[in-house]
């Protein structure tokens, strides 16, 4: 085990994998034999060559579980045998935000992808302060999803939500069913979802929104208007990342309403915004940026069973066919929700 294949995307829609040699194990780190790595939003605006701050080529992968077989010998929380999901960031611990505690802010943060360790792979080295022990009950393929269940997590506390309060989703991706589940377990009374896809939307349904909307066929803000006695919703999240779902999400807010961006858009540069409503309508619009203790929420949730990983994964795939599971994604009429990759 020299040497080992890593997938990294080399070209727009383009999936090559390179022998890599086997990551030196530090002291504070563990080495861990990888199961399963699920297909994120992020890897696909890689894998279009439309990522807004990445660059081709660039390995592949960040929603990743496995099984511990090494660790350094300061190593103390987990031991060989252990089952673990993988927080992939990288954070210097000695900066400002780092030593407030907000590692997710970090002034030198890297994931481990964008500096050459991708999750398609055999084998994946992480510090010891970066691996979760996963519940018996839940799987390798369920446990890549903490992930992204834990970017959902971290926007849920951007939006400060209180008991009772109606929000709505704008995409019914990956991070937008991982939303409604988390909005529930907050205690939201009323969820709205919006699509264009029909199988995603059902989805949405099964795990508990109110009323999901389906975009090619109906105005979300009118219907949410319409469905909140005119008042419009208490919080909304845009986890799209186009011109037209920010401005939805912001113009179906109601008055003091607060919307999160969880979305990356890929022509940022290109958007022009309704400024004057948040003066007119005293919005505020709050962005929310990975995850800083919310793989603990996130495993906390799921041990307790408010939040289901299961219903979300559409498709389990063999690695060899990397490059065509993504094309399955881009495929609207292959229904995929979360593809997950078996290693
Ligand atoms: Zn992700
Ligand atoms: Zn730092």
């Amino acid at each position: 085990m020299n040497e080992y294949p890593m997938a990294f995307v080399t070209a727009p829609r383009r999936v090559e994998f390179k022998n890599r040699p086997l990551p030196a194990l530090g002291d504070d780190d563990v080495l861990i034999k990888v199961k399963a790595c699920s297909i994120c939003g992020g890897d696909l605006h890689l894998y279009k060559g439309k990522h807004p701050f990445v660059k081709l080529p660039v390995a592949i992968g960040h929603e990743i579980s496995g099984e511990v077989i090494q660790k350094g010998r300061n190593v103390i929380k987990v031991s060989p045998g252990d089952r673990v999901a993988i927080e992939p960031v990288i954070t210097c611990g000695k900066c400002y935000f780092c030593l407030r505690g907000e590692y997710h802010l970090c002034q030198n943060i890297a994931y481990q992808y964008s500096v050459g360790q991708g999750g398609f792979t055999p084998y994946f080295c992480a510090s010891e302060n970066r691996v979760h022990r996963l519940p018996d009950f839940v799987s390798y393929e369920e446990g890549a999803l903490l992930e992204p269940l834990a970017v959902a997590i971290h926007g849920v506390r951007k939006a400060e939500v209180e008991l009772g309060q109606s929000a709505a989703i704008f995409g019914a991706g990956g991070i937008g069913l991982f939303l409604i589940q988390a909005l529930k377990a907050a205690g939201l009374s009323e969820i709205f979802i919006t699509d264009i896809l029909k199988h995603r939307l059902d989805t949405a349904i099964s795990l508990g929104a109110k009323l999901a909307i389906n975009v090619a066929e109906e105005d979300p803000v009118q219907t949410i208007f319409r469905e909140t006695k005119g008042l419009g919703v208490d919080r909304s999240f845009e986890a799209v990342g186009l011109e037209k779902t920010l401005r939805q999400s912001a113009e179906s807010l109601k008055k003091g309403g607060i919307c999160v961006l969880l979305g990356l858009f890929e022509d940022p540069l290109e958007i022009t915004f309704p400024v004057n409503l948040f003066v007119q309508r005293e919005i505020q619009i709050r962005g929310s940026r990975g995850y800083c203790w919310d793989f603990q929420v996130a495993l906390s949730l799921v041990e307790k069973k408010m939040v289901k990983l299961k219903p979300i994964i559409s498709h389990l795939l063999p690695l060899s066919i990397l490059e065509r599971a993504f094309e399955i994604i881009l495929d609207p009429n292959s229904k995929a929700n979360k593809v997950v990759i078996q290693i």
